[in-house]
């Protein structure tokens, strides 16, 4: 069995590694020069975590992140609490995207990924798929797997007429300062008005990631400080808690990375007989539930379990659709809860509601219901 992945982001590395473990030929197939991350920290959730742990590579995920809370907390540092749910439901892991991604990327083996060679199309035949790549190039193999991103070139083929869609009026700003000089005894994560998120968790090495996301926010003027600092003015009722007021005008702007966020239409089906799409290419959504990453790497445990060396391919893709768009159209739901909350005392809860669900009915790659991590 040979797999042609398509993206080395970290579902696609997820992915290549799960197949790897499942005893499949694998070659990743990586537009960029070099294995890079956009964005800077990232949360993972237990069920991600306990992916990596089947895998063997847990405990050295867990060595570059920190764990931390998703606790919120309105702009006057009221705890908004939702007592129904226990502390497993908040916990996370903040690792740092690159760092991730290199781990993944030797995990994999770095012969295994050609970088610098974009996918162009594929050509699927009863018994294999061809891949025909950007430098001329042609590949074949039993399964393609498409997790090129919210901007996919394989879901383009697939399904024709589903391009990314701008999820109108949000924005997200963030950073990872490496040496804050600000001391921070705690993470912070608020919920204020006009639609601000934000907040501040602390890394495993000493650095914080802050970030600041707006829903329906006004047309974008200034500075990209000076637009992130505008937000998080929403998020300090009095004055209380200059922390991340203080961690955005300490980073330097061209540090700040901005976003307007991008989505995947709902797809009527994600697969094909030999082709199949993961993570952002089948279903990236507003990251106001921060586990966009945690479910793709969901979808890569699924394939490395259903496509094993003598796995029938069309059933094993037809598995997998059958188990992931339900579960998805069920995250849409919940996502959508969270982002239409009336107040943010019911925004936590809709939030804890989602995490709750997603860790206590995720499947591990043994087929079994996950144990919380
Ligand atoms: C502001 C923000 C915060 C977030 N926070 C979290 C969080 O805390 N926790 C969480 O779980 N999720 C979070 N997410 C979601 C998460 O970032 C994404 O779900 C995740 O990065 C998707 O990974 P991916 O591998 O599917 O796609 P990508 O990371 O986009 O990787 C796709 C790869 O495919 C490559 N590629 C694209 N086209 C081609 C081509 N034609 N040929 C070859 N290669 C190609 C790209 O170069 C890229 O390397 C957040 C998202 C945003 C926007």
């Amino acid at each position: 069995m040979r797999a042609v992945v398509i993206g080395a982001g970290i579902v696609g590395l997820t992915s290549g590694l799960a197949l790897r473990r499942a005893g499949v030929d694998v070659v990743i197939y990586e537009q960029a020069p070099e294995i890079r991350a956009a964005g800077a920290g990232l949360g993972l959730w237990a069920n991600a975590l306990a992916v990596f742990d089947e895998l063997g590579i847990g405990a050295q995920v867990r060595a570059i992140g920190k764990p931390s809370e998703m606790y919120f907390h309105d702009p006057a540092g009221r705890l908004l609490a939702t007592p129904e749910f226990g502390p497993e439901d908040h916990q996370f892991l903040l690792v740092h995207r690159a760092k991730l991604n290199d781990l993944l990327a030797d995990a994999v083996g770095r012969e295994n990924i050609r970088l610098a060679t974009g996918f162009g199309q594929y050509q699927e035949h009863s018994d294999h798929v061809t891949v025909r790549l950007t430098d001329g190039s042609e590949d074949d193999a039993d399964v393609l797997v498409g997790a090129d991103g919210v901007y996919s070139t394989v879901r383009g083929q697939l399904v024709p007429g589903s391009p990314a869609q701008e999820h109108p009026g949000h924005h997200a700003w963030r950073a990872v300062i490496a040496n804050p000089r600000i001391t921070l005894s705690e993470d912070r994560l608020i919920l204020g008005a006009h639609g601000c998120r934000g907040g501040y968790v602390r890394t495993y090495d000493g650095g914080v990631y802050w970030l600041v996301n707006q829903f329906n926010s006004p047309e974008l003027t200034g500075s990209v400080k000076q637009q992130a600092l505008d937000r998080a003015a929403h998020l300090d009722q009095g004055k209380r808690n200059r922390v991340l007021t203080e961690l955005i005008a300490a980073t330097p702007e061209e540090m700040i990375l901005q976003n307007k966020i991008m989505l995947a239409p709902s797809l009527p089906h994600w697969v094909s007989a030999r082709v199949v799409l993961a993570g952002d290419a089948a279903h990236a959504m507003s990251p106001h539930i921060t586990a966009g990453a945690t479910l793709g790497i969901e979808d890569a445990a699924l394939l490395g379990r259903l496509l094993t060396p003598t796995s029938d391919v069309p059933a094993a893709l037809a598995a997998y659709e059958a188990d992931r768009i339900p579960r998805y159209a069920h995250v849409a739901e919940l996502s959508a809860a969270v982002e239409h909350a009336p107040t943010a005392q019911q925004f936590a809860q809709h939030y804890a509601a989602f995490s709750h669900w997603m860790i206590t009915t995720a499947t591990a790659i043994s087929g079994t219901r996950q144990v919380r991590a």
